[in-house]
C-alpha cells in the first residue's frame, strides 16, 4: 500500500460537522458528494497532503447509521491508496484478511474501493482505494 489516502469520520449532521472541521482545519471542504449505493453523504477536507472524509448516513440501512448507533461519532475508517486494487485484494485474501466486498466498488471522490473487515484487522476498518482512470469514468 502506498500511503494513507484519507481518514473517514462518521458524523450525525454533515452540515454541522463541516462547520466544525472547517473551524478546526482552517479550510472549507473542497467537495461534497453523495454515494447513493452506500447511503452516505460525504465531504472532503485537505490538511496539507492529507485528506479527511466526513460521512453522514442518508438511510438507516447505511453502515454509517449502524456505526453511529453502536459507537457514536468518531473515526470510522483509514483508507490506503493502492496502485492495483485487485492485486492488493488478492494479496490480503492470501494473508487471511476478510474482505467486505469481493469486487471493487465505486466509492466517493472518484475511487474504486474495497473494505477489510475490522475483525480481521485489529479492530480497524481499512479501506483500499484506487483512483479511477479517466477512461473508465
Ligand atoms: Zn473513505
Amino acid at each position: 500500500m502506498d500511503k494513507i489516502e484519507h481518514i473517514g469520520i462518521a458524523v450525525r449532521d454533515l452540515k454541522k460537522s463541516n462547520a466544525l472541521y472547517a473551524a478546526l482545519l482552517g479550510v472549507e471542504p473542497y467537495k461534497e458528494e453523495e454515494v447513493a449505493s452506500e447511503f452516505v453523504k460525504t465531504s472532503f477536507f485537505r490538511s496539507g497532503p492529507n485528506k479527511i472524509e466526513l460521512l453522514e448516513a442518508t438511510s438507516d440501512q447505511s453502515a454509517i447509521a449502524r456505526f453511529l448507533e453502536k459507537k457514536g461519532e468518531g473515526i470510522h475508517h483509514i483508507a490506503f491508496a493502492v496502485e492495483d486494487i485487485r492485486a492488493e485484494m488478492e494479496r490480503l485474501k492470501e494473508q487471511g484478511f476478510r474482505l467486505l466486498n469481493e469486487e471493487p466498488k465505486r466509492g466517493a471522490d472518484n475511487k474504486w474501493v474495497c473494505f477489510v473487515h475490522p475483525k480481521s484487522a485489529g479492530g480497524v476498518l481499512v479501506e483500499l482505494c484506487q483512483e479511477i482512470p479517466e477512461h473508465e469514468g
